[in-house]
């Protein structure tokens, strides 16, 4: 922040000194002047300026600029002193448009807390003497602003007095201290690309550098409490937020506001020609006067809430507490046998008595202006009580002791008519409340603020339509963990957007009714708040597909429909074997589920009839079966069968492979160990190169002999590693190795058997040879979810050494129930003869794209497991989404990521393969005019 400077002569003097020529652009500056020149920036420092300070910044920026973080940093290129005693410094000039240029939708916000968080981060270990200087803009010192400005001195107070002494509880480290909207710069995508202007570094805790880049921000919002919410979530991914800090940005980002407004009165004085430091401060002093001086609770909750913690801090403690208290009824009616009456659409005729309306539920009737909430387009349509349709002048009971906390009487329409609040306290003294609406005037008129209550004391009576706002007469009973400082002016209605707010604040009142049904709607999720919500609440090492991701709620045979309703052709789950939703897998396993589901340690038809269909796909010696939840489990139970048969640890695997998520594979699975965040090869695990010719099982003899391991372990058709059809013989004399070995052969049939080749059931007999442990899981469930491993009676033996193996879930009735369907499924409808015929058809127009198109490399596979090899990934990864674009859903995999898999359910028809094929060609015909470019 700063004025724009002249052009003088020493300016180009040292330019010319430092060898740089062309244009001098003058640049804002508070202290220094700047100059863009070409792709440097010369910064004047007049004399007297302290080395120290000069030398902080430098060494702040190379500790940033070392840490090789995605958002861009200055580093000084050199610095001399001038004649005259000036300091002249370059540094490196960053390209970016201002953030007060730029456009500042949800999306740069939150960038723009990523990059705060990632700069303050960088400078959490950085130490340097200047860091202790007395810095005017030290959040730290606000306190001794005071008195400087009118505007800015309450909150300095309050800072003084309730904030300081917590913010010194908060760890210090070095903070960038000014990510104003002048230093912040923003890329061509609209994301924030750089931040520039170390001269503010100082040590504080790190909450205080959010503090700044929100204060900033919120002055350009119209709503800023509420946009600034992107930005604070965007800082606690990158470096997460502990809820003790949230507490105090509100009334950081006022001290910011107020610190600004009191150093420009103060610089005002010294200069009072300088009508630059007028203007930078409407924004500022207007937003502190929006804000105020105390920050309203909800303010707090928001932040806790954007970046996943619960809104509330107490309403756990309340919940609780209601959980297990002694309640008692609201009315004399009983409620039990009341229906529950949909109100979400138009208005439904007059509800029978008694009937109840939902909580949670999204209504359509809140339509009128008392509804709109603070964002433009937003209304309040989410109910926040349960009604409870009763006649008129009917008594309502307190459910709980409590003291009445407000009483009033607000006729007018679509309002409370009476209402009443009272206050409880739980068993160690958190404070909540319960809101009875739509009474009656002379009932309401009974009672005042202060009076008690006991449980089952008359509260009021129910108003009629012509005091109650103008509704059916009804209660409206709501929770409150918090009355957010409103008394009776609550809300009984919140924003949709908001939900997990509201339901904080106002939870479930079935913790008062205790009906077995229930009263709670489940609210649909909009999608900015489905994706924030999962942002903080489920951890980002779980992808999501697509740079638009997609929102699925229905599946049906190879399909796959979004919330609009619009189909895709699911070319990526293969697990949905027989076809999504089908409808003789779901009736099996409901039909199981309504009758009974327990483990396996009673005598059960299910499980054993299960276990024996599928040892009967199987050759011989393969017979015996243990069933689990995962193709995960699957193999880590065949590591074990192996180890304890042979008394071994190591495992000799391919390359590229993956066998699952757990510790004990993702250790035998190279995609893992040797992809991005991988430890490496562990020692007892040795690698094979995927073959491309028989000759390469070679490798499986080396490495055996060097490991003598326990296990050799392939998928039939390597499927992360690309799609890979193995060369003919190369399984043969692999196992033919390992075995000479000592090892136990598994093959991973998780994705590729149950029919999918065509040729044959399972894939390891297209290559003639007989495992010695098979593992198995996705298919086998159409998407419940069930694993098994099939083994020789001999290996299944050496299992049986005293200590048992019990799977809670494994083979349970409706796993089995389910996975018999399947079985009925393939055969009944012949579904590894279509694998074959449509597979083969679908292989034969890849090729044929093969040809035509120069980004392809070659298309393999067999049966419904083919894939199309690109020349890179960026290639795949276009495809991939302009395919998706056109609705159908392809996945990329492969060592180079540069391999579109296909491997729909068996289910795909003649015309969705035409579908495929067509779409293909068209986004390969994008993708190689973008590889040529
Ligand atoms: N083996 C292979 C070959 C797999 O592809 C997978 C999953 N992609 C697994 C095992 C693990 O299966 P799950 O995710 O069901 O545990």
């Amino acid at each position: 922040m700063g004025r724009v400077q002249t052009i003088d002569d020493e300016a180009r003097r040292a330019a010319a000194a430092q060898g740089l020529d062309g244009e001098l652009e003058p640049l804002p500056g508070e202290a220094d002047r700047n100059y863009r020149v070409g792709d440097h920036v010369l910064k004047l420092h007049a004399p007297g300026f302290e080395p120290a300070v000069l030398g902080l910044q430098d060494a702040a920026m190379e500790h940033v600029a070392a840490a090789g973080l995605a958002v861009a940093t200055p580093r000084l290129v050199r610095s001399a002193e001038l004649e005259g005693g000036s300091i002249a410094r370059v540094l490196t000039w960053l390209p970016g448009t201002p953030w007060a240029a730029a456009p500042r939708g949800p999306e740069a916000l939150r960038s723009l807390g990523r990059a705060v968080a990632a700069v303050d981060a960088a400078l959490a270990g950085f130490e340097h003497p200047g860091l202790e200087r007395a810095l005017r803009w030290d959040m730290l010192r606000a306190a001794e602003l005071r008195g400087a400005a009118p505007q800015a001195d309450p909150v300095l107070e309050r800072f003084a007095g309730r904030v300081l002494p917590a913010l010194r509880e908060l760890p210090a480290q070095a903070i960038h201290n000014d990510a104003n909207e002048h230093n912040v710069l923003v890329g061509d995508d609209g994301r924030v690309s750089g931040l520039i202007d170390f001269g503010d570094v100082c040590r504080g805790p790190r909450v205080c550098g959010l503090a700044v880049a929100c204060a900033y921000a919120m002055t350009a919002l119209d709503v800023p409490e509420r946009e600034v919410l992107p930005l604070v979530a965007g800082y606690h991914e990158v470096a997460p937020l502990r809820p003790e800090e949230l507490a105090l940005l509100p009334d950081l980002v006022r001290t910011r506001l107020a610190v600004s407004v009191a150093m420009a009165a103060l610089q005002r004085a010294e200069q009072p020609e300088n009508e630059y430091l007028l203007i930078s401060q409407q924004g500022v002093g207007g937003l502190l006067a929006r804000l105020g001086t105390e920050p309203p609770e909800l303010e707090l909750l928001r932040l806790r809430d954007a970046c996943g913690y619960e809104a509330v801090p107490t309403a756990r403690a309340v919940r609780a507490y209601l959980a297990v208290a002694a309640v008692g009824p609201v009315c004399g009616p009983s409620l039990e046998a009341a229906p529950v009456i949909d109100f979400s659409g138009e208005d439904p005729p007059p509800p029978p008595e008694p009937s109840l309306g939902r909580y949670l539920e999204d209504r359509r009737v809140y339509d009128s202006a008392a509804f709109e909430a603070e964002l433009p387009g937003e209304r309040r349509t989410l109910h926040l009580g349960v009604d409870v349709f009763l006649p008129a002048g009917e008594p309502m009971l307190a459910p709980l002791d409590g003291t009445v906390r407000a009483v009033e009487f607000r006729p007018a329409l679509r309002d409370w008519g009476g209402i009443v609040v009272l206050d409880h306290e739980t068993g160690d003294g958190t404070r909540f409340h319960t809101l009875y609406g739509h009474l009656s005037k002379a009932s309401t008129e009974r009672l005042a603020p202060g009076d008690v209550l006991r449980r089952g004391d008359v509260v009021a009576e129910l108003g009629d339509e012509g005091e109650n706002g103008g509704w059916a007469p009804h209660l409206h009973l709501q929770l409150l963990t918090t009355d957010l400082g409103r008394g009776s002016d609550m809300h009984g209605v919140g924003t949709l957007a908001e939900r997990d707010l509201w339901e904080s604040v106002s939870p479930d009142p079935n913790l008062l009714l205790r009906l077995p049904g229930g009263v709670r709607a489940e609210p649909p999720r909009e999608r900015e708040g489905l994706l924030a919500a999962r942002r903080t609440t489920i951890s980002p090492v779980l992808s999501l597909s697509y740079a638009e991701p997609l929102k699925i709620v229905r599946g049906a045979g190879a399909h796959l429909y979004d919330e609009d309703g619009r189909a895709f052709l699911d070319l990526v789950n293969n697990v949905c074997h027989v076809g999504h939703a089908h409808s003789r897998v779901v009736a099996a396993a409901a039909e199981q589920m309504a009758r009974l589901n327990t483990n396996t340690r009673y005598l059960h038809d299910l499980f054993v009839t299960y276990a024996r269909r599928l040892a009967a796909t199987l050759p011989d010696p393969l017979s015996v079966v243990f069933l689990v939840n995962s193709g995960s489990e699957a193999n880590d139970l065949a590591l074990r069968l192996a180890r304890t048969h042979t008394g071994r640890r190591d495992v000799v695997v391919l390359d590229h492979a993956y066998h699952g998520n757990l510790t004990s594979l993702v250790e035998i699975s190279p995609y893992k160990f040797d992809g991005p965040g991988g430890p490496g090869r562990p020692e007892h695990v040795g690698v094979c190169r995927l073959p491309s010719s028989a000759g390469d099982a070679d490798d499986v003899r080396r490495e055996a002999e060097a490991h003598r391991p326990a296990a050799f372990i392939a998928e039939s058709l390597p499927g992360v590693a690309g799609q890979i059809v193995l060369p003919d013989g190369y399984l043969e004399a692999a196992y033919a190795h390992a075995r000479a070995a000592g090892a136990v052969c598994i093959a991973d049939e998780v994705q590729v058997g149950f029919g999918r080749v065509g040729r044959a059931f399972w894939g390891f007999e297209l290559q003639g040879v007989v495992p010695d442990v098979v593992t198995l899981g996705k298919p086998i469930g159409n998407g419940h979810p069930v694993g098994a491993v099939v083994t020789t009676p001999e290996i299944a033996r050496s299992f049986q050494t005293g200590m048992e193996y019990f799977n809670t879930f494994g083979g349970n009735p409706v796993s089995c129930a389910a996975a018999l369907a399947v079985l009925d499924v393939i055969a009944d409808e012949g579904l590894q003869a279509h694998a074959l015929r449509l597979g083969g058809r679908i292989k034969a127009g890849l090729e044929e794209l093969a040809e035509r198109h120069a980004c392809v490399v070659e298309a393999r596979g067999e049966g419904l497991f083919l894939g199309l090899e690109l020349t890179g990934p960026a290639e795949a990864t276009a495809v991939a989404e302009a395919a998706r674009d056109a609705g159908v859903l392809i996945s990329t995999d492969g060592p180079g990521r540069n391999v579109l898999k296909l491997k729909p359910p068996l289910v795909i028809g003649d015309e969705d393969a035409e579908l495929l094929l067509r779409t293909l060609d068209a986004a390969l015909y994008e993708a190689s005019r973008f590889s040529i470019q």
